[in-house]
Formats: structure tokens, C-alpha cells, sequence
């Protein structure tokens, strides 16, 4: 049984029966002969259904964002922006997916020309996390479509009720049997599903330890794999840079969906010259920042998703304290029903502790003070994760800096980091590897067929 839970109160909101061996191998056989029709389909035909899919999207906003606050508590204006981005994500694939897909030739030195066509590669799982249990599963599932691939979806245990809604989606849109489908399983049974024959690859967003098991399996199998993972994003402040923006941007990228994004900004370096004058600014900002039920419109976040996702924050914050950090504010669980936690800042965390390679998964910032450039680019990379980053620099060589040096898989300039349907996304390091969206995510999944013509 899959229980879902409603974080801001704590009550069960349905249980939802786990799929038996006999269904997952019907699903299983039905994903391998759609995938087997689908790849015969026109890409007018892909981006007909991906149209659909945008408008079944936008015609019942209201009830898939309410399950979304309901399931994992983010606040019901965000749930609305999220299902907003996935329609959008739908049509911008619709829409460029043809020129995605574009043959090339190219004439060869010895005689002759290599042609290479983009051909799909089959049945795709995708493990997905609960942190915004639409969009993640959009940007696997956009392309996927449009390639001509097939979607197996495992999604978070504790939103199963996106995971059916989302599956409805597609199918009110009018998608054959067996394109996309939701398999109401634990985890426990990802491994044999990536090993099994008819599955061609494997994606998965979520935490390390998770990567590291589906790594482990697609490893075992031979199986192409994307992997999506957290991270300790560094938000850098030097004294060019427009401090009001900075200071404003900077509480909305920790505190954006609870802080449970992986490109939240979890670490903000600042110059010494400002540094007393941010924290004095972005602790006030944070300080304002106001928890509460996630269907009213005065909230700023809701809950964290789980009383469990609340204790593991809680814990980290300890094990700060302990190390030497100061808790200026925050980072408190206040009494009665729901995951509620305060938002709170951190100063003097020590570089070389523990939880340096950790990531914070709830609305707690680390403040740290950089010399110069050289030392915020230090802080910077000084941890095991590259996933995102957010320079602020009005110094354009100190943007080359930074584009150069930070090593992770996307840098903002002059602004917070946010996913967008065209740009690419991913990070190295722990933070995983290949790419999601553009181009580049839609090609992680297909066969580019090279064909020789004399
Ligand atoms: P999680 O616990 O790793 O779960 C993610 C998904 O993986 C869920 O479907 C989960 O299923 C499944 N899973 C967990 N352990 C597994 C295992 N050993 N084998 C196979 N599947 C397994 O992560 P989460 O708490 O839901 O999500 C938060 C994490 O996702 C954070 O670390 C965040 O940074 C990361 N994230 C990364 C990105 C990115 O694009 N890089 C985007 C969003 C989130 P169950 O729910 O059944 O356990």
C-alpha cells in the first residue's frame, strides 16, 4: 500500500493499492508493443497528442494543482505555476520537437555522404521525486513523446495521486494504450524493472542514494542512463552587483517550494565589502518569510513534505550547531498537526564539515563571507555536488569568472536559477550526469542512426 499523506495536517488523504507481478508484466508488454506502434507515427501525429496533453493540462488546472498541495504541501499558487510550466513544456515541444529531430548530411573526405536520423530507442522508466511531481515528470516525458519513445513511470510513493492524474492526462488526450503508465510500485522493485528486456533505459531524479542504485542496475544491464541528483547550489554576491535584486532574489531561491528544489540556492557567498550589509538585509527577508496553510493566498511556503523530510532538516540543523555554526533564526518546528519548519539562516557553518557535502532540503540558508573572487569560486566548488549556481556581478570579466570556473551544469547570471522547457538541465559532480529539456535532453534518449550513402 502507497499512502498519501496531506503534510500541512497530517492526514490521510488515500491509500493506494502497489501494482501485483501480474499487472507490472501487463504493463510491461503493453508499453513494448505501443512503443512498437508509436514509432511509426508521424511527427505531426507526436505533436497533435502534445498539444492535447497542453490543453487536458490547462482545462483541469484547478484539480491537478490541488492534488499537488494536498499530496506534498507547496502552496496552491505554486502548485497552479507548476501545472502552468508543464502545459507550456507540452507545447514547446510540439512546437520544436520537428526541428529537434532534423536529419543532417554531411559529405565524407574519402567520397560519399553519412546521413544521421534520430531514431527512438523504446520503453523508457522514468523514477521521479515528489518535489514538483508534474514538471519533473513533463520534461522526461515531452521529449519522450515526440522521439517516438514509450514512458514507464515510477513516480514518488508519497504523490501517488499525481502520478494517476497525470496518467489520465494523456489519456483524455487521446493517447493509445500503453504510451504512458503509471506504476504504482516501491522502489524495491525499480531494479528488476531496468534489468528486464523490454525496458531500454532509465532516468532518474532524485537523491544520490537513489542515483546510485539505478546507476548500479541500468550499470548491471547495460542500459542507457540519466541521472538528475541533488544539490548545494552557491549564490554569489560581489559588491558590483544591484543588492536589492540580489537580496530579494536570493530569499526566493531558498525558500521556493519549501526549499525542496535541487537548484534552490542553498549556500549564498558573499564579498567581504557587503557582506554585513546582505546578511543584514536577506535575515530580515527571511525572517518575513511566512509558513502556513498552503491554500492561503498569504503563505509564502507550506509545509515540507513529510514529517520525515521535517526531522532530517532538523538534524542538520543540530549537527551545524554543533560544528560551530550560529542559527541566527529559524529552522524551528512549531507546535501542532502538519511538517511546518521556520525559515532560519546559518553563519559560520565550517567548510570542511560533514554537512558541507550534504544537501539541505528545507528552507535553512548558509551565509558564508568570501575575500575575493578567487576565495567565493573556492567556497563555491568546495563540495562534492554541481548541479546549479546564481553569480551576481554587474563586472562582466568577473561573469567569465565565474561561467568558467564554477563547476556545475548551469550558472545564472544576474539572477536566480530556474528551469525552463528550452534549456538544458543537469549538473556533473554527485549531481549526476547527462542532460534533461533542449535538444541534447531528447537526443539522451535515441538512436542516432548514422547511414552511408555512396
Ligand atoms: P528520493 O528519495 O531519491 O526519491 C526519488 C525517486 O526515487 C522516488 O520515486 C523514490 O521512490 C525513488 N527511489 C528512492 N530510492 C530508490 C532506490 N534505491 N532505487 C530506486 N528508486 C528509488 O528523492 P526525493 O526525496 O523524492 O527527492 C528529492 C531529491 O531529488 C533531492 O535530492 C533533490 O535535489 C533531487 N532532485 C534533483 C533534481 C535535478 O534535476 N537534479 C530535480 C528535483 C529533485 P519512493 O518515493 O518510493 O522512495
Amino acid at each position: 500500500m502507497l499512502r498519501s499523506v496531506n503534510p500541512a495536517t497530517g492526514e490521510q488523504i488515500a491509500v493506494h493499492e502497489e501494482l501485483s507481478p501480474t499487472a507490472l508484466e501487463r504493463k510491461l508488454d503493453l508499453a513494448a508493443s505501443a512503443f512498437r506502434r508509436w514509432r511509426e507515427t508521424s511527427l505531426q501525429d507526436r505533436a497533435d497528442l502534445l498539444g492535447n496533453i497542453a490543453y487536458c493540462f490547462e482545462e483541469n488546472k484547478d484539480a491537478l494543482a490541488r492534488m499537488a498541495s494536498l499530496e506534498m504541501g507547496k502552496t496552491y499558487r505554486s502548485a497552479n505555476a507548476e501545472v502552468e510550466k508543464s502545459a507550456a513544456g507540452f507545447r514547446v515541444y510540439a512546437e520544436r520537437g520537428p526541428d529537434m529531430l532534423a536529419p543532417r548530411m554531411q559529405p565524407l573526405t574519402g567520397g560519399g555522404t553519412a546521413e544521421t536520423r534520430w531514431l527512438p530507442l523504446g520503453p523508457v522508466l522514468a523514477v521521479m521525486p515528489w518535489n514538483f511531481p508534474y514538471w519533473q515528470v513533463v520534461r522526461f516525458l515531452a521529449p519522450a513523446i515526440m522521439a517516438g519513445n514509450v514512458g514507464l513511470l515510477k513516480h514518488a510513493s508519497i504523490v501517488q495521486g499525481v502520478a494517476g492524474l497525470l496518467e489520465e492526462m494523456v489519456l483524455a488526450a487521446g493517447a493509445p494504450e500503453g504510451l504512458f503508465q503509471n506504476l504504482a510500485i516501491r522502489s524495491s522493485a525499480v531494479a528488476a524493472i531496468i534489468a528486464d528486456d523490454r525496458v531500454a533505459a532509465v532516468t532518474l531524479t532524485g537523491s544520490e542514494g537513489a542515483g546510485k542504485s539505478v546507476a548500479e542496475a541500468a550499470g548491471r544491464n547495460l542500459k542507457k542512463v540519466v541521472l538528475e541528483l541533488g544539490g548545494s547550489d552557491p549564490f554569489i554576491v560581489m559588491p558590483s552587483a544591484d543588492l536589492d535584486a540580489a537580496v530579494k532574489q536570493a530569499v526566493t531561491a531558498r525558500i521556493q517550494n519549501s526549499g525542496q528544489s535541487c537548484i534552490c540556492a542553498k549556500r549564498m557567498i558573499v564579498h567581504a565589502d557587503i557582506y554585513d550589509a546582505f546578511l543584514e538585509r536577506f535575515a530580515d527577508g527571511m525572517r518575513r518569510v511566512k509558513a502556513g496553510d498552503p491554500f492561503d493566498e498569504a503563505s509564502d511556503m507550506g509545509p515540507l513534505s513529510s514529517l520525515e523530510q521535517r526531522d532530517t532538516v532538523l538534524k542538520q540543523v543540530e549537527e551545524a550547531k554543533a560544528l560551530g555554526a550560529t542559527l541566527l533564526f529559524g529552522g524551528e518546528a512549531p507546535e501542532g498537526p502538519g511538517a511546518f519548519l521556520s525559515a532560519g539562516v546559518l553563519t559560520d557553518v565550517p567548510l570542511d564539515s560533514p554537512l558541507m557535502a550534504e544537501e539541505i532540503f528545507g528552507p535553512i540558508a548558509m551565509v558564508f563571507k568570501a575575500a575575493d573572487l578567487d576565495d567565493a569560486i573556492r567556497i563555491a566548488n568546495d563540495i562534492p555536488f554541481g548541479l546549479g549556481s546564481s553569480v551576481w556581478t554587474r563586472d562582466e570579466a568577473e561573469q567569465e569568472q565565474f561561467i568558467r570556473r564554477i563547476e556545475a551544469g548551469m550558472t545564472a547570471v544576474n539572477q536566480m536559477l530556474a528551469s525552463s522547457p528550452e534549456a538544458p538541465f543537469g549538473g556533473i559532480k554527485r549531481s549526476g550526469h547527462g542532460r534533461e529539456l533542449g535538444p541534447y535532453g531528447m537526443h539522451e534518449f535515441m538512436n542516432l542512426k548514422t547511414i552511408m550513402h555512396p
